[in-house]
């Protein structure tokens, strides 16, 4: 069996089976939702004892842990390759712990461009004016621009690969050995890929970041995150400050349906993707699109560095379509199938123009127009997807 293999093989068995024990909870092959916000101990002592050996797997109060909470966090430190991992109550929440734990007033930041937005809000919120930290940008494609930036008082690098908008990946191997010889930290979001598509600890990265919210949850019904490690330090160090401070714990019930979630993740992932490369396929030969930014297509600009890293594809692309941003406009609304709205790795497509608010200067810094259509693949069958996108792309040009 070659190494990916082996690696999908333990991780189906994870995803399955792990760290589940059927005769502690009656038989039941669900795991129970633990509704408890305090543990009792059979005596003061033994209460005393719990709280200041502070286990991973004993329980004092709902906001430091929770069974079922705990049950997705060794999943999922396990489907990511990590030693542990740490569950918040959303993407966002992980991140900003991420940078809450890991970084202080004078610290500098290096951040990928196209990296999520929000966390790029809350620096420029929260963390550059009110706790005097630093921030600077760059692509996170050229590891010379990255070596220039890197200032003696960097602590943290922010990266995503794929990105948002076009989809570009960072040769992470390269970008974690640099930053690991300047003692920078890195931190990758890795909720396009998921865990089973791509493993950003194993090139060297030092945290991994989910959102829940999207594939992971997959039915559109739970908000959630999680942070991964090699370094048990890290997120215990993490777990006991700015998780139990700042209060950010997932619920028991997100807890059990994103264990749901996983269970029919590795089934949902492979239609999300057999779905959208027969869209990004079509959407390549249609006359009036221009431009398919699909991590799956041959024609992606960074192929060979995609297969070296990458395992699978997800159901999130973007295009460009012959004509103004309103035309863009226009054939969204005329899909019937995709919704318009945010988000994605739910069941259910949708569409949206992610950069007509922004003025056309910043779209062009991104490498796109204000007319970029982005369109996440649901699970209605190809088929239909591609019928719906033929009818609205003719529909852009009637009066
Ligand atoms: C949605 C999303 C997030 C934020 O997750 P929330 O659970 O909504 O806070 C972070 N990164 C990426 C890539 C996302 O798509």
């Amino acid at each position: 069996m070659d190494l990916k293999n082996k690696q999908m093989q333990e991780q189906l068995l994870t995803i399955t089976h792990g760290f589940e024990d059927y005769q502690r909870q009656l038989g039941a092959v669900s795991p129970p939702v633990y509704f408890s916000s305090l543990y009792a101990h059979p005596t003061f002592e033994e209460y005393m004892r719990v709280g200041a050996g502070r286990d991973e797997n004993a329980y004092i109060y709902g906001r430091m842990s929770n069974p079922t909470v705990r049950l997705l966090e060794q999943k999922l430190a396990a489907l990511e390759f990590g030693a542990d991992a740490l569950v918040f109550s959303s993407g966002m929440a992980a991140a900003t712990s991420a940078i809450l734990s890991v970084c202080q007033a004078g610290d500098h930041i290096l951040c990928m461009r196209d990296s999520y937005r929000p966390v790029q809000s809350f620096m420029a919120s929260v963390g550059i004016p009110r706790l005097r930290m630093e921030m600077s940008f760059v692509s996170g494609l050229d590891l010379e621009e990255i070596r220039r930036a890197i200032r003696p008082n960097t602590r943290l690098m922010i990266l995503e690969s794929p990105a948002t908008f076009v989809f570009s990946v960072i040769d992470i191997p390269a970008v974690a050995a640099l930053c690991r010889e300047r003692g920078v930290i890195t931190y990758l979001d890795n909720t396009y890929c998921t865990p089973l598509y791509q493993n950003p600890l194993n090139m060297g990265i030092d945290l991994v970041m989910h959102t829940l919210s999207k594939y992971i949850g997959g039915h559109s019904d739970v908000i959630g995150g999680v942070l991964v490690s090699k370094d048990e330090g890290l997120i215990r160090e993490m777990r006991h400050s700015t998780r139990e401070w700042l209060g950010g714990i997932l619920g028991p019930m997100e807890g059990w349906l994103a264990i749901r979630g996983l269970r029919s993740m590795p089934a949902r992932l492979a239609m999300h993707q057999d779905s959208a490369m027969k869209v990004a396929r079509f959407l390549e030969d249609h006359p009036r699109v221009k431009a398919v930014h699909y991590t799956g297509l041959a024609s992606h600009p960074q192929a060979e560095l995609i297969k070296r890293q990458m395992r699978g594809h997800a159901g999130l692309m973007s295009f460009e379509i012959d004509g103004t941003p309103e035309m863009a406009v226009k054939m969204i609304n005329a899909l019937k199938l995709f919704s318009k709205g945010c988000s994605w790795g739910g069941y259910e497509s949708l569409a949206l123009c992610p950069m007509y608010g922004a003025t056309e200067e910043a779209a062009r810094a991104s490498g796109v127009t204000r007319g970029l259509v982005r369109i996440h693949c649901g699970l209605e069958g190809a088929d239909n997807l591609i019928a719906d996108l033929a009818q609205a792309l003719e529909a852009m040009d009637k009066a």
